[in-house]
Order: C-alpha cells, then structure tokens, then sequence
C-alpha cells in the first residue's frame, strides 16, 4: 500500500488508524449488517454514532453546558450567512476582522444583511500579520465580532483572543479547530468545515452558546436556524451521517492519544522544526511574522515563481503531495494538520535542503 505525506490544505490527510478503523467497519458496522453509509439516521444505531460523537467533542474540548454543538451541512462557507441570519438580531450591526481571505468572504457575505464594518486588517500588508485589537476597536452596540482564528492561505494564526467586552466573539475555527485547548468560553460561538481536523468534508461543526439562539431573523432559511437544529438534535433532516461517523473515529483517536494538550505538543515539535530550518537560511522565505505565524498552514517562497512551481513537482514526485501554495498568492504551503506524521515535516525538510542545494537561486 502506498501512502504519500499530503500536505493539502483541505480535504487533507486522515489518521491512519482511523481510515483502517473505518475500513475494518465500511461493508458492516457491528452487528448491524449494514454499512454506515446505508443505516437509516434514526436508527438506535446510528443515533449512538452522533450521540457519542457529540458526547466525545464535548469531552475533548471542554465545551461547557451551556454550549450546545451542532453537526450541520453546507460548509464553513454557509456558515458565512448563517452567522449574521441568527446573530445580527439587536443592534443589526456586526464588525469583522479581516486577516486573510476567508474572513474577508464571510465579511463580504455578512454585508448583505445589515450594517457591518471591518474593524481592523492586514490587507494593506497582503495579510503578513494578524492585527492587533483592544475593546476599543469594537463598536460597544455590535450584535458580535467575527474572526477567522487561522488563516489556511496565508499561514497566519490569532495570537491571541481578542477582548470583545460583553458582545459574542464568533470565531472561524476550520484550519485550526482540534489543534490545541480552545477556552470555548471566551467565545459565543466556534464553527469549522470538517475537512481538515476532523472528518471527510461534508460536516460542519458549531459550537453555540445557548442564549445566543432562537433570535435567528425572520427570513432565516429553516435549515439555518441553530435553534431549529439544536432542537432535533442535527436531525431535522438528514445529516451528514458517514462524515459524522468518521469524525468520531477521529476523536476517539485524539483521546487514545492523550486529548488537545498532547496534540498542541506533537503540532509545535512539527511546525517548529520546520520554521527552525526556514529561519536558519536565506533560500526559502517565510512571509509571515513570527508572532502570527501558524502552526497548521506554514508558508514559504523562493521569490521566484518558476522555482516555486517547480518545488511544487518535484517534492511530488518522491511522495510529498500538494505543496502548491493557494492558488491566489503562489509559493508553497505545507499543510501539517494534527494527521501529519513528524517523519512527513522531516522528510520535507531533507527536499528542502536538497533543493536548494541542486537549484541555487
Ligand atoms: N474558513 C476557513 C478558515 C477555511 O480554511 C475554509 C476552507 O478551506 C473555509 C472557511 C471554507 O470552507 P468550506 O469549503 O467548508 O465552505
């Protein structure tokens, strides 16, 4: 069996033990006699599947009880609509902080349904940076802050949690969610596409805080209204059933391997081996400061946009995958989510030297 250390971005690679689990379970599930992906969502089968899978995020990242989470469809970028639907509900205001480009998407899309500002960027500076902000920087009557706490394209992370005062702090968690220990509590609600943390694509998780719901506005598409959701259990219609069933898998192997705190180890020893090197030379150019510098999206460049593509092939072909960077700003971007072995950043590493070495700038 061949498998490459992928790099991609999203969909990206899944915990061995978790797609052999799955293998072991694809034609029957148990004693059912059935796949997952064939099982009726209201079967006691299947609601153990998401009723566990629900049970074991709760555990992993503390989520306290007042939180309610949600499996839902759609994407993170759905959820760009959805968050301004249920939320922007008092003053109809809402400020955004606009770090990269898809907290400059969910901004884009907020504007449609009410009065919303930027309240700070690093678009001037190409997204170099996370911007720093206080309460001052937030207009007091704001209905709630949205952020995109890592920035996938970029190679950027928050931080810090900015300090938003009474009003909910809404955070875009899809490139980072399950990485390290969140304090859900400082924020009114998380949400995360499922493909790169934590399942296949096709689930999106939100993590609400309850008093935050049933305030959704009256031209709410019923399928977006975390109330209605929450209230049947992400069963209102049917949910992403094999995708919900492979992200219990996932956490159950992140408890097996000692919870966030163990994983925020193993993703610094990977990212800082690779920051350590970029730093310890001049060929390669890692755009991001250091104070924002993300642990799961690392960027870099040559500053030569054929030597770029050129890194792109080559470390494809000796098993490196899909190290491109996004297709809107070029370079490279290594992917090193919590599935990416050590051995994958190490044996980057070792093409990175030996590229330099055989094509000098
Ligand atoms: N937000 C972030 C931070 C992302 O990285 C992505 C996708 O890569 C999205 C939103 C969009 O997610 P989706 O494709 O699930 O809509």
């Amino acid at each position: 069996m061949k498998r490459v250390f992928n790099f991609s971005a999203g969909p990206s690679m899944l915990p061995l033990p978790v797609l052999e689990k799955a293998a072991s379970e694809l034609v029957s599930y148990g004693d059912t006699g059935m796949s997952v992906m064939e099982m009726s969502h209201r079967t006691a089968a299947y609601e153990a599947i998401i009723g566990d899978a629900q049970k074991l995020l709760r555990e992993i990242m503390k989520i306290p009880d007042n939180y309610k989470i949600l499996f839902l469809q759609g994407g993170a970028s759905t959820q760009f609509a959805a968050v301004p639907l249920n939320l922007m509900n008092g003053s109809g205001k809402a400020d955004y902080i606009v770090s990269g480009q898809f907290s400059g998407k969910a901004y884009d899309e907020a504007k449609k349904y009410g009065d919303v500002v930027i309240a700070a960027t690093s678009k001037p500076d190409n997204f170099t940076y996370v911007p720093k902000t206080d309460r001052s920087s937030f207009r007091p009557d704001a209905d709630y802050v949205h952020i995109c706490y890592n920035n996938t394209i970029f190679g950027s992370k928050f931080p810090y949690i900015p300090d938003t005062g009474d009003i909910p702090l809404v955070a875009d968690m899809s490139s980072c969610i399950l990485s390290e220990p969140v304090d859900v509590s400082k924020f009114g609600m998380i949400y995360a596409g499922a493909q790169k943390n934590v399942a296949p694509a096709g689930v999106t998780i939100v993590i609400i805080r309850e008093d935050l719901m049933g305030k959704a506005r009256p031209e709410t598409p019923t399928m977006l209204d975390y109330k209605i959701m929450a209230d049947n259990d992400s069963m209102y219609n049917t949910p992403p059933c094999y995708s919900i069933y492979m992200a219990k898998l996932v956490f159950e192997w992140i408890i097996e391997l000692g919870g966030l705190d163990v994983m925020k180890q193993m993703n610094e020893k990977k990212a800082n081996l690779l920051y350590d090197y970029l730093d310890s030379q001049s060929y390669y150019t890692a755009p991001v400061q250091k104070e924002s510098r993300s642990v799961m999206n690392v960027t870099f460049v040559t500053g030569d946009d054929a030597l770029d593509k050129k890194f792109a092939s080559e470390a494809k072909k000796v098993g490196l995958d899909t190290l491109a960077g996004h297709r809107s700003v070029g370079g490279m971007r290594a992917s090193i989510y919590n599935a990416m072995p050590y051995e994958g950043v190490e044996a980057l590493v070792a093409f990175m030297k030996d590229f330099a070495e055989k094509y000098p700038s």
